[in-house]
């Protein structure tokens, strides 16, 4: 990714990016350098400029269906299925409540799967993940290791439903829930899960260890024995800023698990 990208995505993640700055005029090749560290301050939402480039990148994409299934009619099918499952499922008492299911975004054939908690207010209206504040962050930690929603990840969540007023989710809706994820992953089949938050990450591995005993593990999820790494939540984040650069630890973390994943491999699963 271009360096000056990257340096933009990190400052609306909230992380101070150290730049070398130009030395002063008429200082070329003098003896003495007169470069100086300066921090760049974090920014707000992303610049114009940013923006279209992201814009860009999203649109010269095919839909994630296109990419999902070139050919694969079965996979398709039962991905379809699965669906629909989930969006008229009534196994818990979460349906009651919804406006609707929400199963996932983004390409179903990806390598990295993130999995959230569950779907909040914004989510459960427009039936996707991720999309409220969180969401936004989560988009900016995202592209600063380079993967969108539109191109290279998979976003779902432990719960499909909605519980009321952002509460945890009980046991017995996770129990419920729980097998739609795990079939997902069985389909989408990524080399890497990113599970963010504690409530995600102990239910995915059936543990009660804290949210900072999980980080900087590579831990194992499900039949497939798929590797997974753990970050903070960016609800979480939003009210904790000064744990963003543990988050970008976590992100950079998981980047080298993926790289040594696939190091000398060219996707041969997926063909
Ligand atoms: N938080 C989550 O864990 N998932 C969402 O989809 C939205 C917020």
């Amino acid at each position: 990714m271009d360096r000056g990208l990257r340096a933009e995505y990190l400052q609306t993640l909230g992380i101070d990016v150290w730049v070398q700055r130009a030395g002063v005029a008429g200082s070329q090749g003098a003896a003495v350098a007169t470069q100086t560290l300066e921090p760049i301050v974090p920014a707000g939402p992303l610049s114009r400029a940013t923006q279209a480039v992201a814009a860009r990148d999203a649109v010269a994409q095919p839909p994630a269906a296109v990419i999902a299934a070139p050919g694969d009619t079965e996979w398709a099918g039962r991905w379809e299925a699965l669906r629909e499952e989930v969006l008229r499922c009534t196994r818990c008492s979460l349906h009651a409540g919804r406006t609707q299911g929400v199963f996932g975004v983004g390409n179903p054939r990806a390598e990295w799967m993130v999995i959230g908690e569950a779907p909040g207010a914004e989510e459960d209206r427009r039936g996707e993940p991720f999309v409220g504040r969180a969401g936004q962050l989560l988009d900016a930690m995202l592209r600063a290791i380079g993967l969108s929603r539109a191109q290279n990840v998979y976003i779902a969540n432990v719960l499909k439903s909605r519980p009321p007023n952002n509460r945890d989710p009980r046991p017995e809706e996770v129990g419920a829930c729980l097998p739609y994820l795990r079939r997902q992953i069985e389909l989408v089949r990524p080399r890497l899960l990113l599970a963010v938050g504690r409530i995600a990450a102990q239910n995915l591995l059936g543990t009660e260890e804290s949210l900072s005993r999980l980080r900087g593990r590579v831990h194992r999820f499900g039949e497939l024995n798929t590797p997974l790494v753990v970050t903070y939540h960016p609800a979480y984040l939003l009210r904790t800023p000064a744990d963003k650069r543990k988050a970008w630890e976590d992100l950079k973390f998981a980047r080298s698990v993926f790289r040594q994943l696939t190091a000398g491999s060219e996707d041969g699963h997926r063909s």
